[in-house]
């Protein structure tokens, strides 16, 4: 595994001759824009909640209005603040390789508000909505309601996230892993690789022989198995990419 500064240039050269990039994005790219991770946002008025009565189909259940709430201030927050710099880098990386695919663990759209196209959402937007029974989709929801509208089919509405204990959208998990497979070069940016089943997905394109570069600030849980590590915030090191790879 390479490391420093030298990494840079390794991984210019490797996004210049690949044939199909696979890209996946977590938490560490969003907390770059001011985006506090779920646990980190559990401060304040919401310090005595647990994951489980606000993220979870139960807490819902049990409580609709405050998951309701809890959402909505997630929601303020992500008004609030803008793509960073790795957001955009990203969107120019997918202009000069020829095939691009595009894995975001994050829901609050910033890759799509920076301009990059064909996201997979994994764990949902949380500026979508769908109710809770049938997962009608739901257009034109207001902001600042205290509790869940209903939809036409009378079950409440809920944001379109994955919440802990559900599933992945089969489809989108379908496609993400058959890109991991033909993709000869793997970027995961800021992610702790924690989260299952997403976090397989650079171990599925390396079995499959591609390389892995990996970006961060700190070393992962992935890390010993990434082919280029390199050391840094997303709205740093992959500005840097892209300005070398233009030259
Ligand atoms: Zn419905």
């Amino acid at each position: 595994m390479k490391t420093g500064a030298a990494g840079i240039e390794l991984a210019v050269d490797w996004l210049k001759n690949c044939k199909f990039l696979f890209v996946l994005t977590g938490a560490g790219v969003s907390k770059e824009s001011g985006i506090p991770t779920f646990r980190d946002a559990l401060e304040g008025l919401w310090a005595n909640y647990n994951p489980e009565e606000l993220a979870t189909p139960q807490g819902f259940k049990k409580n609709p209005s405050l998951v309701w709430q809890w959402y909505d201030s997630r929601r303020d927050k992500v008004k609030e603040v803008e793509p960073n710099p790795g957001h955009f880098a990203l969107v120019e990386i997918q202009k000069i390789v020829p095939n691009f695919f595009l894995v975001t663990q994050n829901v609050d759209g910033l890759h799509i508000r920076a301009g990059s196209t064909d996201v997979v959402e994994i764990h949902g937007n949380i500026s979508r909505f769908k109710c809770f029974d049938k997962h009608h989709e739901q257009a034109d929801v207001p902001g600042g309601l205290k509790e869940p509208p209903k939809c036409d089919c009378g079950s409440l509405i809920r944001p379109d996230v994955v919440w802990f204990g559900e599933a992945m959208p089969e489809k989108l998990l379908r496609s993400s892993f058959a890109a991991a497979e033909k993709a000869d070069l793997a970027l995961v940016v800021g992610t702790s690789g924690l989260v299952q089943p997403a976090a397989s997905l650079p171990f599925v394109a390396k079995q499959n022989g591609a390389r892995i570069i990996e970006v961060n600030p700190n070393r992962t849980e992935l890390t010993d198995s990434c082919d280029l590590f390199l050391e840094g915030p997303s709205g740093m090191v992959l500005p840097e990419i892209v300005e070398k790879l233009r030259r």
